[in-house]
């Protein structure tokens, strides 16, 4: 029998991560079988880190704020959330709902990484201390989990959302449009220029764009054919449904 080699996945210098650290508190249920059947935690972490800080930062821009990340998979009820250590802020905590884990075992992989990679996103963007639209936080955390190819199949673009900061996938394919029409780097502009705790302004959008958003969102909902539903992206058809918590 051949020695047992580990898969080691060496941690990139320059980007400054921190440890990351995991919980499993229902070891034996049927959504952590799943989950340890499907993902290995030091891969999916690492791996969920890197898809976020490549998205948003490039490594001398990193926030040094995030001190720790622990992943807990615990049986609890909805899909995931992000919160921070009750006693230090820069210690950031991902709750996984194990029994939303066993609910998604047919596409365990790709589900977990996708919540995983949004939630990751709230452990690193600025939110301009607390200014920044809630639409605008979930639309960015599901941006980078759409770029990173994490999207699920019930995300559709069949229909315009009533307006650009409706949140979660609806924002982030809008967000995605300006990123494909206007450059890239749209988001991590946005995102910077909330960096320190600076308030949020909706004219960063014209700043970058040099268009306001009201215009880019006009932009968009005309990309939306009156009867062919859409120009595709999401697929599936099926009503969206939020895949996490916060
Ligand atoms: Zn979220």
């Amino acid at each position: 029998m051949a020695p047992y080699e580990p898969v080691y996945i060496p941690v990139p210098a320059d980007w400054s991560i921190p440890p990351l650290h995991f919980q499993v508190h229902d070891s034996a249920s049927f959504g952590s079988i799943t989950f340890f059947d499907n993902v290995k935690p030091p891969a999916l972490m690492l791996e969920a880190v890197l898809h976020v800080l490549k998205a948003l930062y490039v490594p001398e821009s990193v926030p040094r704020h995030v001190r720790s990340i622990t992943l807990i998979l615990r049986p609890m009820p909805g899909v995931a959330h992000t919160t921070s250590n009750t006693l230090d802020d820069a210690h950031k905590e991902i709750h996984l709902s194990s029994q939303y884990v066993a609910k998604n075992a047919g596409r365990a992989r790709d589900e977990i990484y996708g919540v995983i990679v949004h939630e990751m996103v709230h452990c690193w963007q600025f939110d301009g201390g607390g200014t920044c639209p809630g639409g605008l936080i979930e639309g960015i955390a599901d941006w980078v989990r759409l770029k990173a190819g994490f999207a699920p199949p019930h995300w559709s673009r069949t229909s315009p959302p009533e307006k650009w900061d409706a949140g979660y996938e609806q924002t982030a394919f809008f967000l995605s449009f300006i990123e494909d029409k206007y450059g890239s780097g749209t988001v991590v502009k946005l995102n910077e220029s909330m960096r320190d705790g600076r308030k949020w302004d909706e004219g960063v959008f014209e700043g970058v764009t040099g268009r306001g958003v009201e215009v880019l969102w006009g932009e968009y909902r005309r990309t939306f054919g009156r009867t062919s539903g859409g120009n595709g992206g999401g697929g599936g058809g099926e009503p969206a449904v939020p895949t996490h918590g916060v």
